[in-house]
């Protein structure tokens, strides 16, 4: 059984390499992370773990295709850490109705079924978070999923944040990498007000864009969370 926080969509995917893609939601249920500006803690901390649900592969591939209206559609395999998960069950039962599949996760735990996957995100947490990678397993995480799409994501808060995405480039140029706003609205003892909320994501934007100008760095694709200017930080988007 894979314990399930929320099923949710279609919506679009807000982040990453799929950026604009409509998808379903899958979110699954517990963390190996705490990190400081976690926007989902309702899928990490134990505390909330009484409403999660336990849902067979079946059923999961069931209600996304209630979701959908029957139509295959892209799943977007979240968190809380889904390599907690044993998914390989559900990547089979869903390719089996025609959904595919892709995954976002930290790098923490390798899995023999990421090979199964359309698309692994690997976004490692920058020292904003407070967590600190462990390359070896991380590196396990990639060969892991030999022969799938495979591109980098970091989130980044500030300067050491962006240092620690150059580093990574510089590591593993092989992989599209984007770079990602943090969210203003975490950790919530600095958030500012919803109605300036799309107002400091964007203005982090523009630094983070200035910031790879001036360094002539252009490899990266540079993204604010789509769906944070879409809707805020409103629940099932
Ligand atoms: S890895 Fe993701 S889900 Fe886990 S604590 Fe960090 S931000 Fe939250």
């Amino acid at each position: 059984m894979i314990r399930v926080v929320e099923i949710f969509g279609p919506t679009v995917q807000g982040e990453g390499a799929l950026i604009g893609r409509p998808t379903v939601f899958v979110r699954t249920g517990g963390c190996d992370y705490r990190c400081t500006w976690c926007d989902t803690l309702y899928a990490v901390l134990p505390e909330h773990a009484a409403s999660w649900r336990s849902l067979s592969a079946d059923e999961i591939v069931e209600e996304v295709l209630a979701l959908s209206g029957g139509t295959p559609i892209l799943v977007s395999l979240s968190g809380g850490n889904p390599a907690m998960q044993k998914l390989g069950p559900l990547l089979a039962a869903g390719r089996a109705r025609g959904l595919r599949f892709s995954l976002e996760t930290q790098g923490s735990l390798p899995r023999d079924w990421f090979r199964d996957l359309d698309y692994l995100f690997l976004s490692p947490k920058p020292p904003s978070s407070g967590e600190t990678p462990d390359w070896e397993i991380f590196q396990a995480c990639l060969d892991s999923a030999a022969g799938v799409a495979i591109s980098l994501k970091v989130t980044v808060f500030d300067a050491a944040d962006y240092d620690f995405a150059r580093a990574l480039a510089a590591r593993h140029p092989e992989f599209d990498l984007y770079l990602q706003v943090g969210n203003p609205s975490f950790p919530p003892e600095t958030a500012p007000e919803p109605a300036d909320l799309a107002g400091e994501l964007m203005a982090r934007y523009r630094w983070l864009v200035e910031r790879l100008a001036r360094d002539r760095w252009y490899a990266p694709t540079v993204l604010p969370q789509l769906h944070v200017l879409a809707w805020g930080n409103t629940p099932g988007h």
